[in-house]
């Protein structure tokens, strides 16, 4: 048993910690916990014990950010993962270091606006593109590899894409259309995408190959849409090679069925139409996605920065 002053009897006395039900309320926010408290023992009214008394608030804290935004846990895992310094991440939000140093430890409940755009940060990574951009704070290649890797376009995975993707080829092989044309036509679609918004409009991997960037699903999009009578198959003998053409058998309406979308389908639809396989991989290849790239390995979304077809222009 301690002996602490009690501010009712007026003098020192014997004291126990017990067990308290706790109520804050911080912005309207009611939450309650089960925190110790000192008593005294003669007149039962609380005393004040100072580290009691903090311990009591950082549960407060902690229970707070638990219900209604984010843990300091949280923030430190997120920037973490995509390799922020808390100098950068704190510069990229608008915030000071110290205050972002005081959410992470938990030492006070985020403000707000701040909180309200932590969590948004968190949930939709890409975010940090869009802060990096309009703040002028460029990312180094390990944050935008980490981004471009594990972001899909608006948090859909290519498999929730599946359905849009085949509508797409569909749209892409209105006329015959070879595999090659196809896959850029795709590369194109979502780089040029990236590039003006920060997302990848179907949630592919590309890989770099011999013929120029790759992405498996389509083969098996393709072969799915063949087996459903959507699409006819026509093999030809071209330069000594045998060569696959695609023709949808659905009239698919652009506007119908991807909305208007700065005529980015409708530009490169007539890209891959009216060029020849050799040309549309030449334009490829021109890429620093094609260029900069190690043979068979993922295509970074960070080279849609510095692509020379920007489908999203309005031609
Ligand atoms: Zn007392």
């Amino acid at each position: 048993m301690e002996k602490y002053y009690c501010d009712t009897c007026l003098l020192k006395q014997d004291t126990s910690v017990l067990k308290a039900k706790k109520t804050f309320t911080h912005k309207n926010k009611t939450i309650e916990i089960e925190a110790n408290e000192r008593v005294c023992n003669v007149c039962h009214e609380v005393v004040y014990d100072e580290k009691l008394d903090e311990k009591m608030l950082s549960l407060a804290i902690h229970e707070y950010n638990k219900i209604y935004g984010l843990l300091g846990e949280d923030i430190i895992s997120f920037r973490k993962k995509y390799k922020l310094s808390q100098q950068l991440f704190s510069n990229l939000l608008g915030i000071a270091k110290k205050t972002l140093i005081s959410y992470e430890k938990e030492y006070v409940i985020p403000e707000e606006s701040n909180a309200s755009l932590l969590k948004l940060v968190v949930k939709d990574p890409s975010t940090l593109m869009t802060l990096s951009n309009d703040k002028h704070i460029p990312l180094e290649e390990k944050h935008i590899d980490q981004l471009s890797v594990s972001y899909v376009g608006d948090n859909k995975t290519e498999k929730e894409n599946k359905e849009l993707i085949k509508n797409i080829i569909l749209f892409f092989t209105q006329y015959e259309t070879s595999m090659t044309n196809l896959m850029k036509g795709f590369f194109y679609l979502d780089f040029s995408y990236f590039k003006r918004y920060q997302k990848s409009y179907t949630g592919m991997t590309y890989f770099k190959y011999e013929y120029g960037p790759f992405t498996t699903s389509l083969y098996q999009y393709v072969d799915e849409l063949v087996k459903e009578g959507k699409m006819e198959k026509k093999t030809i003998d071209y330069k000594d090679t045998m060569q696959s053409l695609y023709k949808s058998n659905v009239a698919v309406d652009n506007l119908l069925v991807f909305g208007e979308i700065d005529h980015l389908l409708d530009n490169i639809h007539k890209f891959i139409e009216e060029n020849n396989a050799e040309i549309v991989s030449e334009l490829s290849h021109q890429e620093d996605a094609w260029l900069k790239t190690a043979m068979y390995e993922p295509i970074s979304y960070q080279f849609s920065k510095t692509l020379k077809y920007d489908f999203t222009e309005n031609k």
